[in-house]
Formats: C-alpha cells, sequence, structure tokens
C-alpha cells in the first residue's frame, strides 16, 4: 500500500501546482517516477481519513492502470476560519458545560448509604434482588420446570413463620433464614 507524503502547503498556489505536478505524474509524463511495481511516490497532500477506505467499483477499461493514490483519498470538510482562543474558552468553559454539584443526596434510611434523593437506594436494591433470585430458586426446587403464575398469590414464609388462616389455598414458598428487615409481612 502506498504511503501519504507529509507536505503541508498553507498557500492554495502552491496546493493548486502540486495537484498539477501529481496529475502529470499520474500521466506519465515525468519519466523514471512512475510505472515498475511500486506505486509512484511524489509530494502529495496529507488527509485524515479513516484507515479502511470504501473501494469503487472497479471499471474494466481501468483495471489495467495502477491504482491512483488520490483516488484512495477522501476529502474531508475543514475548518475556514480560525477561532480564537477567547471563544474556544468561552465555549469550554460555559457554566452549561460544567458539572453540576448535586445538592440531592440523602441518606438511605434503611442502610445508611448514600443516594439521591428521588432514586433507589442501589444498595438496598442489590439486596432486594438477590432475596428475589433466592426466593425463585425456591420455587424452581419445589415447582420444577419453568415458571409457571399460578392465579394464587405467593406468600414467603421465613424462619419460624406459620401460614395462617389467611393463607389458606395460596401458594407458600419457605425460605431457610430470618426474614430481613425490608421485607414486610402482608
Ligand atoms: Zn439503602
Amino acid at each position: 500500500m502506498a504511503a501519504l507524503v507529509v507536505f503541508h502547503s498553507p498557500l492554495p498556489r502552491i496546493r493548486a501546482l502540486l495537484q498539477r505536478c501529481w496529475g502529470r505524474l499520474e500521466r506519465g509524463l515525468l519519466p523514471g517516477l512512475s510505472g515498475g511495481q511500486n506505486p509512484p511516490w511524489g509530494p502529495a497532500l496529507a488527509v485524515q481519513a479513516p484507515a479502511f477506505l470504501p473501494q469503487p467499483p472497479n471499471d474494466p477499461s481501468e483495471s489495467n492502470e495502477a491504482p491512483s493514490l488520490l483516488d484512495s483519498i477522501l476529502w474531508m470538510a475543514a475548518p475556514k476560519k480560525r477561532r480564537t482562543i477567547e471563544v474556544n474558552r468561552c465555549r469550554r468553559r460555559n457554566p452549561n458545560k460544567l458539572i453540576k454539584v448535586k445538592r440531592n443526596i440523602d441518606v438511605c434510611p434503611e442502610c445508611g448509604n448514600l443516594k439521591q434523593k428521588h432514586v433507589l437506594c442501589g444498595y438496598c436494591y442489590k439486596k432486594v434482588k438477590a432475596e428475589t433470585r433466592l426466593i425463585r430458586l425456591e420455587i424452581q426446587k419445589k415447582e420444577g420446570g419453568p415458571f409457571n403464575t399460578p392465579t394464587v398469590e405467593t406468600v414467603v414464609l421465613y424462619d419460624g413463620e406459620k401460614p395462617t388462616e389467611k393463607d389458606e389455598g395460596k401458594r407458600i414458598i419457605e425460605r431457610a433464614r430470618k426474614r430481613p428487615s425490608w421485607f414486610v409481612q402482608n
């Protein structure tokens, strides 16, 4: 693959001259430089482009020619005017862009960890998730197979709890541990 020769050309006149030179090189008007196994070398414009370029469909008429370097360059938009450092700093340090100080931090009444006021406590939610997973495992051990939601209510009984008359006919799941404080019995 051909490598790009970095050449800075700030003046458009020089750029146009370079492009004309390159075009002549391509057409083989300058002998000795083009031809052979390697692609022709010469000054070229350095353009930032993605590593993988979309390959144009091969034309049968141009298939025997060496692929042009200019064909593989993806021309991208470039800024036309320089923004001053004052303008840039005003944009970057705009109060809308700065990180805001959070004042809605609260202490979780259950566990004491810090949490946002309007958001569930992540630590407590993790505990609930883990306990729910264990209850589901218990259900699977008892009933087996995929979960079929029964039409009756499910009651979870912890250590030292007996089913009352209210729980008759309901699905009863027993857990071999003490009832957690946040899991209120109905
Ligand atoms: Zn909590």
